[in-house]
């Protein structure tokens, strides 16, 4: 019997998360202060998170064990499924092998639980009562109000507002789960307020959004702020997916030669990509790893790599990045959580000394792949899995092409339920490709900071 998908038992969850920080050739550029320009030190960060958090963003250590309490709740869906797209590779004809590690089984449907379980336990720890955050498609909102939820968190999110118009049953999750959602640009902050005064139909974006959040959490001592994606700590805690990946594959006797995600902020690749990194660092091992982004908001393939503000505002630290500069506006695509104008600073570094590779791909062939994989494989993907889907389907038909038995390995960060509007929009010819023109890099990048 060929098996379609590997599961790993229970007692084998990894229980320490991969920190890459331990095998960097050359180590992190530090985050900056965003008023002194000076290198961050943990007391900056206190205001905003957790002495726990802020220690794992700068740690050096291999591995960092992940606690009891956090455990248990991954326990609630993973270890995530890894398959083998049998039915896929027969509908491409291709020689390749494809797998794909299964986010969706969390309750909010994405791999983005994975950070905000052990998120929202360090700030309980701490004592604190309240969170801010931003959400872009409303998949980290959700997943920070289901882990809110478990440890008797209040939170209130800035939704970016054409995501909230888009997409209002990802509001309604995360108001099931008891937080707090509004739309942003919102009136309820300075720069939301400045941002609705310059152009009342500001579409929104997570660099704005962020700003609204840090303003809300920074000034109160019985709040802080969450972010889903980007910074180090973010990365770490998404470990698990690669870490349980590894021990998958080899169930399947099999290694891959491509491991395949899209970056929005780089979350779900670094924690799919980052074992198998280490392994190429470590181990002599040859894995190509490729990062895949949109057309319209390409920062990793057409960014600047350069010390930029992670928001709008120019509140939260200054971090050293691929960007499109904090002001970018990224057009109205369908995959809310790929519109960010930067990069984690660890993917960002890893493309820099060439360990990694970065492609873009355009809006409709990516809802063309997710639709090829609905209808060989079953599952409805997020339009911002479509793009990894997209990029594995082209190598796939590459393999087919020179007959080369490729073993592929990609994340599917989450499933589309709550993306059926465009699903809509596409079937019905109603969407349209972005291209990110050169003209448009140039403008983007003028506001850099003079750091
Ligand atoms: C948020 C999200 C992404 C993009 O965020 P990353 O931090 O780049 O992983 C991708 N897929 C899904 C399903 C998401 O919810």
């Amino acid at each position: 019997m060929d098996n379609i998908k590997y599961n790993l038992p229970e007692k084998e969850m990894p229980v320490s998360w991969y920190n890459i920080q331990a095998d960097l050739p050359e180590p992190l550029p530090p985050y900056l202060h965003p008023v002194t320009k000076q290198p961050l030190v943990p007391a900056d960060l206190a205001p905003l998170f957790p002495m726990e958090l802020i220690k794992q963003e700068v740690s050096q250590e291999r591995y960092i064990d992940i606690p009891e309490e956090v455990q248990e709740i991954y326990r609630q869906f993973r270890p995530a499924p890894l398959y083998r797209a049998r039915r896929l590779e027969k509908a491409l004809d291709t020689p390749a092998h494809i797998y794909y590690k299964f986010e969706d089984v969390s309750p909010a449907g994405s791999h983005k639980p994975n950070t905000a379980i052990p998120q929202a336990y360090y700030n309980k720890k701490e004592g604190i009562k309240r969170l801010t955050t931003e959400t872009g498609a409303g998949q980290w909102g959700s997943s920070l109000a289901f882990a809110c939820s478990q440890f008797d968190i209040e939170l209130k999110i800035y939704m970016v507002r054409v995501s909230y118009n888009q997409k209002p049953y990802r509001r309604m999750t995360m108001e099931a789960w008891g937080a707090t959602c509004v739309p942003s640009p919102s009136p309820d902050t300075g720069s939301g307020r400045a941002a609705l005064a310059a152009d009342p139909n500001n579409p929104g974006s997570l660099g704005l959004a962020i700003s609204e959040a840090v303003e809300d959490a920074a000034p109160r001592d019985d709040t802080h702020y969450a972010l889903g994606s980007v910074l180090n700590h973010v990365l770490l805690h998404q470990t698990i997916i690669g870490q349980e990946a590894l021990k998958q594959m080899e169930m399947a006797g099999e290694y891959p030669d491509a491991v395949i995600a899209c970056a929005g902020g780089g979350s779900n690749f670094g924690g799919l990509a980052l074992p198998f990194v280490r392994d190429n660092l470590t181990k002599g091992r040859k894995t190509q790893i490729i990062a895949v982004e949109p057309s319209s908001c390409p920062s990793l393939t057409k960014g600047l790599y350069a010390y930029d503000y992670g928001d709008v505002a120019g509140m939260a630290p200054i971090a050293k990045m691929f960007t499109l500069g904090s002001n970018f506006m990224p057009p109205p695509v369908h995959a809310g959580g790929l519109r960010y104008h930067g990069m984690s600073p660890i993917v960002s570094h890893l493309k820099k000394l060439g360990l990694i590779e970065a492609r873009t791909v355009n809006q409709l062939p990516t809802f063309e792949a997710g639709i090829q994989f609905a209808r060989s494989e079953g599952f409805i993907s997020a339009p911002e899995t479509n793009h990894a889907i997209r990029a594995v389907i082209d190598e796939a038909l590459r393999c087919r092409e020179s007959g080369e038995k490729k073993v592929l390995l990609f994340c599917h960060s989450g499933h589309g339920h709550f993306d059926m509007a465009a699903y809509e929009a596409y079937l019905s010819g109603k969407l349209s490709d972005y291209e990110y023109t050169d003209e448009k890099v140039k403008e983007a990048l003028s506001c850099l900071p003079a750091v």
